[in-house]
Parts: structure tokens; sequence; C-alpha cells
């Protein structure tokens, strides 16, 4: 490998075994959590850059401007350490202390803002396009937006490779795929690159509460309800990577369905992911069963899980929130030394 970008995706598809045997089909997850800056989007932050790239939009030193609750930036600024370009990362101030201490940590510029509605003018992503147009005129190098949101650079990446990737790995023998939507990148990416090579398989959105795209794909209304605690997803419009897709399934997943599902996945199969895979497994779940057993069907597993070591997995936190928390999250080493 000449570099760290070349240790992005061609990540593996692992079989759960529980959600599997429950449903009685063949439930993989994308282990997205093994790419260099520990996300799915890691692909994102590497075809936005070479789209700016191949426009000539990018100079060497140049910078890179994003809105973003945490992962994307990661993986612009693991890209662009790579490349020789600097980050500026908005994140709004509700994700984790990890996230950004990752962020720190790789060098990016942090900008820490409230966490107010996409409507309001001071949201992360509208901060975060203002500043770099700002930064476009003062910086000897340049600036530009990442955008990723509205820029299909970010799907186009998951059509090129992470469709491609499931493809192949399940030897084309794959009847479903399912995902949350923060983007819509990885959602109508995948979709639009399974379906362009087997049109019938079948699409499914997992929403989480406070979401609104349940309710747009089933009722034609773009309408929220609830909370979650998961982080990276959850959209309230229709950004430009979700247009022209529309999946064949949306369900809508209550935190209560899909934690303990993490929690499960930690304790008896070793794989440690955050909130959002929790999500992306119940939707896989409910997709088996609208399809029965005998299925084929793909999920994303997001990230991983320690990224989340201050929220998901703190009893103290998870008892703030009115989640359930489970029995090993407080028990002690029972081990005399
Ligand atoms: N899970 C996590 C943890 C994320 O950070 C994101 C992206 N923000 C997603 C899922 C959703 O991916 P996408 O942006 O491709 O819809």
């Amino acid at each position: 490998m000449r570099s760290v970008i070349d240790a992005i995706g061609n990540t593996p598809l692992i079989r759960l075994k529980r959600a599997s045997e429950e449903t009685g089909c063949e439930i993989l997850g994308k282990a997205e959590f093994m790419n260099p800056g520990q996300s799915v989007k890691d692909r994102a932050g590497l075809f936005i850059i070479r789209d700016a790239e191949q426009r000539g939009m990018l100079r060497p030193g140049g910078v890179i401007v994003e809105g973003t609750a945490g992962n994307t930036g990661i993986g612009l600024t693991v890209v662009a350490k790579a490349l020789g370009y600097r980050t500026v990362i908005v994140i709004p101030d509700t994700q984790s202390q990890e996230k950004k201490d990752a962020l720190r940590l790789l060098g990016a510029e942090l900008i820490e803002v409230p966490a107010v509605p996409y409507k309001n003018p001071n949201n992360y992503v509208k901060v975060s396009g203002r500043l770099a147009e700002q930064l476009a005129k003062s910086e000897p190098n340049g600036a530009i937006w990442a955008n990723q949101f509205d820029n299909v650079a970010n799907r186009e990446g998951h059509i090129r490779t992470t469709a491609e990737e499931i493809w192949q790995q399940t030897g084309g023998k794959v009847d479903g795929f399912v995902s949350a939507v923060g983007t819509g990148g990885t959602l109508a990416g995948v979709a639009l690159g399974l379906k362009a090579k087997r049109d019938a398989v079948r699409i499914a959105l997992a929403d989480p509460l406070g979401a609104a795209l349940y309710s747009y794909y089933t009722s034609g209304e773009l309408k929220a309800d609830g909370s979650s605690i998961t982080e990276g997803i959850g959209q309230g419009r229709i950004t430009a990577n979700l247009d022209g897709f529309s999946p064949d399934f949306s369900f809508q997943i209550p935190d209560e369905e899909a934690l303990p599902i993490v929690f499960n996945l930690i304790q008896e199969e070793g794989i440690c992911v955050g909130g959002s895979t929790g999500i992306n497994i119940a939707g896989a779940i409910r997709l088996a069963r609208e399809l029965g057993p005998g299925h084929t069907i793909v999920t994303v597993l997001a990230d991983f899980g320690t990224r989340y070591q201050s929220k998901l997995f703190n009893p103290d936190f998870l008892r703030s929130k009115n989640l359930p928390v489970p029995d090993w999250m407080e028990r002690e080493p029972n081990i005399a030394v």
C-alpha cells in the first residue's frame, strides 16, 4: 500500500450469528469500523477529496471545511493528512467527546457549535458552508466545502466501492440491503449500485426516532417525532444524495430495540460498534421477517464502539435517558488476585 488511503474500503463481510439464527436468513455486516478512521465515512472523505482534486478545486496545502457529526470529519482528516491538506471541522456540541478527541488528535481544526435544527442559520452545516466561503478568500492555498449532504461524490463512492464489494463478496447472492441515513450516501449509493446489478435486490431504510424519512417514504410528509441517542444518523430533509432514491421498505426503529442488539453483539460475538449499527441490524432483522427465511441480507457496521464509551456504554448516561442498563455493564470482575 502506498499510503493509508489504500487501506480504505475492501472491508470484510461478517456473518451476524444471533440475527441470522433468529430469522433463518443470512444477515451479514459490512465491517466499516475496520477503515483507518474506524467508520464508513472514510469512503465519503476519500471520494469527496478526489472529486475536488479532479475538478482542480484543491491546491497543495489547501483547506477542506466540513460540518459533521464527527465521522466524516475523521475520514476527511485521515485522507487530508495523507495528501497534504488541512481540515477545519464544525461539529455540534452534542456529539461524543471521543469523536471530538479523535478529531483533535488527528490534527483537525475543530469548531464546536450549539446543536440547532437545519432551518436555523447557525446549524453546523450552514456554519461550515459560510466558513468555507470566507476561508476561500483568505487562505493562501484556497479552501473548499466538502458538503457531504449535497455533494454526490459521497454516494458515488458507495456505488463504486461499497456496492461493488458487497456484490463480489456475496457472489451476487444478495437479496436485501438495509441502512440508516445520515447524508443518505450509504443507503442511496449501495441501493443504486446493487439494483444496477440485480433489480430484485430489496432496499430498506432503517430510521431512528426523531428522523423524518420514515414518514416521508411511507406518507409523503417530512415529519419527525421522538428522539434517539444514536449519532450520525436521522435526517430531516431530502439531501442531494437521496435525490431520485426510494426504498422498497421503511422501518422506524426505537432505541429500545436497537441498543440491546449492540450490547449483545459485544457480549456474544466480539463485535464492538456504535448505536447507528444497532438501528441498521434491527432494520436487517425486520427486513428478514418481511422477506422470510433463506434470504441473504447485508447491512453496515458503521463505526467502532469505543467512540461512544462515555454515552452508549455509560450506565449513568443510559439512566439519564431512561434507557435500560444491561447487567454486565455494571458487573465488577469476580476474580481474586
Ligand atoms: N452511522 C454513523 C455512525 C455515521 O457517522 C454516519 C454518517 N454520518 C452514518 C451511519 C450514515 O451514513 P450516511 O451519511 O452515508 O448516510
